[in-house]
């Protein structure tokens, strides 16, 4: 299959081996040449590709979702903001083309879609959520960009030179889409697809070329302005460089050097030098840059350090000091993250694991950067920021220029920071509390509902253990006299008692307006062991109201096991009338109250952790703008 031509313009053999080929472009005179119906047509000519450390070639084959492809094609494209990326393209077996962008290390893979329904360009606000190919995405970023080179075979008519619209989406779980709005005289063309590896791919020469990448440490440069040796940890990558030896500002582009200002100003000294190693998660970062950035909120301003971490493999985290409060930072796909409105209070965000309270909006001002930066950074430069917490985690948005960015930081204690810093760190006290610093007590909650648990347990078992159990029950007859001050005595039938288990004694009488009042003696009878105690009734009652009852009840603690009777004397106000009187003894009763003593003594401390830990919170969150009014 495929076609053979001939360059128009060098005259060497051009090859369409795909079909669906719109253009080709010629590896003598780098022309761009199109096929037409029966000749061909140069288009333009494209500048020489860059050499970026990319792990990919053209003719490699590999295999996605169980169809073969070949990559055929070969883009470079520059960002508007600069920078280049790397587009490949894959002719699949079965007839489709895949769009494979390589950015930062990272590959997205796409396919063409209707692309009926998608916004236009000037809608396409970061931030906003919208649908696509089927998918709900987050805009992550919109821009322009241009067609610099390329090779190989291409599915589209590219123009070297010319200038196209693109909006990307960034959906949940790796989902990413890019809408290409051309130069806006056709309708837009939507991709979808998602975030893939080179063993997604099949590609595994090509994996452990990028494996091999990753192992190439910095590359050594000199400051074209001071001529002070600079090593370039992500030459690939890296948009600016501010030399730390002269403070000139040089435009980065592929590992050459441009100088474009000096900066005059006073030195400030970062904590960590760079070049130091910074070990998290087990991945061994080197610091690459260091940024101070402060924020004007009520006349005051609030100043902290940014440090720009880099591994290869793993890409750029952040390391942030603030008031000496640290937090390790990593990026977020903006299509993770839901947050239906910003900037309100009682505003949340959400990441798929927790949900953050809004803390803080502003616009922090970057005034001092040394390093070496995957962006144009420069002193003075802006992004709207807003911060949402749940300790220890904060999550933090900023949006600048057309791109939103939403990153996690976590909060890391100095004793960490130093730990996994392969110099010391000079230790800055903690002011304050910090925006996501977490209750250091929080822990006693959980030992506190443990304990408590396992008290109720304990007294579970217990109960279990001690069922109530009728021990006596007994009716005694009182008989009339007409001495008021004389007791009837009386003895009840001998019963026997267990160990370790409480006394119940119940006494109940058919008084009425009426009293009748028992001494007790609870007696062993094989040791003579004596419990006293009295069983008081009373119950009086008029029209609307009643006092009393006609039953007393006694607890009595447990005593040892053996036969018991008792011995009462009764008095009584009816004295001259007959009645009677029930005895009822049991044993093993559960008595709520004492596992609630228990409770509230397992309670007391976390009671008073309780106390502080509001304190905190409202430390905390007075630095809000945001914070709850029944907290102030
Ligand atoms: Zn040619
Ligand atoms: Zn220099």
């Amino acid at each position: 299959m495929g076609v053979a031509a001939q360059c128009p313009v060098c005259g060497a053999p051009i090859q369409f081996r795909i079909n669906t080929t719109l253009v080709a472009v010629c590896d003598s005179c780098d022309s761009v040449i199109a096929r037409g119906d029966r000749t061909v047509e140069q288009i333009g000519k494209v500048a020489d590709l860059v050499a970026t450390r990319t792990p990919l070639e053209l003719w490699l084959e590999g295999r996605y979702e169980n169809v073969r492809f070949q990559v055929v094609g070969r883009a470079q494209l520059r960002h508007g903001k600069g920078g280049l990326w790397d587009e490949w393209y894959l002719a699949f077996d079965d007839g489709r083309w895949g769009w494979l962008a390589e950015a930062q290390g990272t590959f997205y893979l796409t396919f063409a879609v209707d692309g009926g329904g998608v916004p236009d360009y000037e809608t396409m606000v970061p931030g906003c959520t919208i649908s696509a190919g089927g998918g709900s995405f987050n805009v992550a970023e919109r821009g322009e960009a241009e067609q610099v080179s390329a090779a190989g075979e291409i599915p589209y008519r590219l123009v070297p030179g010319s200038k196209f619209r693109f909006a990307d989406l960034s959906g949940h779980d790796g989902a990413f889409a890019t809408v290409d709005y051309g130069d806006g005289s056709e309708d837009p063309t939507t991709y979808v697809g998602r975030e893939v590896t080179l063993a997604d791919l099949g590609l595994h020469d090509a994996e452990l070329r990028q494996n091999a990448l990753a192992e190439v440490t910095a590359e050594a440069v000199s400051c074209p302005n001071c001529g002070g040796s600079l090593e370039l940890a992500a030459p690939d990558q890296s948009q600016r460089v501010i030399c730390p030896y002269c403070d000139t500002v040089l435009d980065a582009d592929h590992g050459t050097l441009k100088k474009l200002k000096t900066l005059r100003r006073p030195k400030v000294e970062p904590k960590l030098p760079l070049g130091t190693t910074a070990t998290f998660d087990r991945v061994h970062y080197k610091v690459i840059g260091f940024l101070q950035r402060s924020v004007k909120s009520w006349g005051v301003t609030y100043t902290w350090d940014e440090y720009l971490l880099y591994e290869p493999r793993s890409g750029y985290r952040w390391l942030v000091c603030n008031s000496g409060h640290w937090s390790f930072v990593e990026p977020v796909p903006v299509g993770e993250i839901k947050c239906a409105a910003s900037g309100y209070q009682g505003a949340e965000a959400e990441d798929g694991e927790r949900t953050y309270k809004i803390f803080t909006t502003g616009k922090p001002r970057i005034d001092y950067a040394v390093g070496e930066f995957y962006w144009h950074i420069f002193e003075g430069q802006r992004t709207h920021m807003i911060d949402y917490v749940n300790p220890p985690y904060m999550l933090s948005r900023e949006e600048d220029d057309g791109e939103v960015n939403w990153s996690c930081g976590r909060y890391v204690t100095y004793d960490e920071v130093n730990g996994a810093t392969d110099c010391p760190v000079a230790r800055t006290p903690a002011a304050g509390v910090g925006a996501n610093q977490p209750y250091p007590a929080k822990d006693i909650y959980v030992f506190w509902a443990l304990a408590a648990a396992l008290a109720l347990l304990a007294t579970l078992v217990v109960k279990a253990h001690q069922a109530d159990h009728l021990a006596h029950d007994e009716r005694f007859e009182l008989t009339t006299h007409f001495n008021k001050d004389a007791a009837q005595v009386v003895f009840s039938k001998p019963f026997e008692l267990k160990a370790h288990q409480n006394i119940i004694v119940r006494a109940d009488s058919p008084v009425d307006n009426s009293w009748v009042y028992i001494e007790a003696d609870l007696v062993n009878t094989e040791t003579g062991a004596v419990a006293a105690f009295t069983l008081p009734i009373e119950y009086y009652h008029g029209y609307d109201w009643k006092e009393g009852a006609r039953s007393k009840t006694r607890y009595l603690s447990a005593m040892s096991s053996g036969t018991y009777l008792l011995r009462m004397g009764i008095w009584r106000k009816n004295y001259f009338r007959k009645s009677y009187a029930t005895i009822h003894v049991s044993q093993g009763k559960f008595r709520a109250r004492y596992w609630l003593l228990l409770f509230l003594g397992i309670s007391i401390i976390p009671i008073g952790v309780a106390i502080h830990h509001r304190k905190f919170e409202k430390r905390r969150w007075s630095e809000s703008d945001y914070a709850d009014d029944d907290d102030e």
